[in-house]
């Protein structure tokens, strides 16, 4: 894309890597998918306590999931609700032969340990993709239900053919829901990999040898254009709402004057977290329906 500005100099600007095109494609597919399975494929979200942004997903979530036609329930739960309950109610949930995905929105309250929480879905309707078997799994090169945010960047690049193999992928952020599995996914695909956190020295230096950047820090604009290398794809995967409505983790307007594609926020990564949920629901299905055959 081009841009003739007043100066008359012409300038290169970023593709804009579109998630809600992206997850349209996906929705297509999944649709098909559904289409040839023995029955409808029902989640069940546990929400325990009110907190309102947890409330917020878990409504985009089921909304999503009733606009594909696939069967959704939120289990909502006192922030008293005791740990050893919560694993009773997960060990129904497992036992139910009705329900195919389990998703239990974290953050959780203080008190309850979200490991062994996420230990007690069973690994089949794991569809977080959080289980110890799922993460081992990804870790060997082996994946099943995959993390949603972490699946879901590949497929937005992958959509815009973006090549990761040989490429110098840089993460920032190291949490288990997303740079973690990014960083097993970009191996996968055979790229170089460096992780980066908070302990990070040089920062700057590490974001600035990316060929593919992808953040996942929780920093509303930490990343400004100067930090990028010309040519960089960027993908940004943070949420912040501010007085300026949502932004990323990274400063959009000065990064896409360098990266040669970047995902904004919203509409970059957000949606095909849901998107790739409802993948993992309808695979969680169809795992069912090949262990009866
Ligand atoms: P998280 O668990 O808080 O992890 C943040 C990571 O960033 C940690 O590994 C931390 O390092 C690192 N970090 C923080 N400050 C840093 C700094 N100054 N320099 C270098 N590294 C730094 O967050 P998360 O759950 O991965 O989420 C990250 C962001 O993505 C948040 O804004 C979240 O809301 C958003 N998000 C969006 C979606 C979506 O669908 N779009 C999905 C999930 C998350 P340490 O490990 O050393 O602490």
């Amino acid at each position: 894309m081009t841009d003739f500005p007043a100066d008359g100099i012409l300038r290169r600007m970023a593709t804009i890597l579109d998630g809600k095109k992206v997850a349209d494609s996906i929705y297509t597919k999944l649709l098909f998918d559904v289409s040839l399975l023995p029955s409808i494929p029902k989640l069940v979200v546990v929400l325990v306590g009110n907190d309102p942004a947890s409330e917020t997903y878990v409504r985009a979530k089921t909304k999503k999931a009733a606009t594909l036609g696939l069967r959704s329930e939120t289990l909502t739960l006192p922030s008293s609700f005791s740990e050893e309950d919560l694993v009773k109610t997960i060990r129904g949930l497992n036992d139910d032969k009705d329900v195919h995905g389990i998703l239990v929105q974290l953050p959780l309250p203080k008190g309850i340990d979200r490991y062994k929480i996420m230990h007690a879905i069973s690994p089949l309707k794991d569809v977080d993709g959080l289980h110890p078997e799922n993460s081992g799994r990804l870790a060997e090169g082996n994946p099943r239900l995959v993390p949603c945010t972490a699946a879901g960047i590949i497929e937005l690049l992958r959509f815009y053919s973006v090549g990761v193999e040989g490429k110098r992928a840089v993460i920032v952020g190291r949490s288990e829901i997303v740079g973690r599995p990014v960083a097993q996914l970009f191996l996968m695909h055979n790229a170089t990999v460096t992780i980066c956190h908070s302990k990070t020295r040089n920062l700057e230096k590490e974001i600035r040898n990316a060929e593919i950047l992808i953040v996942a820090m929780g920093r509303p604009k930490f990343v400004i254009g100067e930090m990028v290398a010309p040519g960089t794809v960027v993908v940004d995967v943070g949420i912040h709402r501010t007085e300026d409505g949502l932004v990323g983790d990274v400063d959009f307007d000065s990064v896409a004057k360098v990266a040669s594609a970047i995902s904004p926020v919203p509409g970059g990564v957000g949606p095909l977290t849901i998107a790739m949920l409802m993948r993992n629901l309808v695979q969680a299905a169809q795992l069912k329906s090949l262990s009866q055959n």
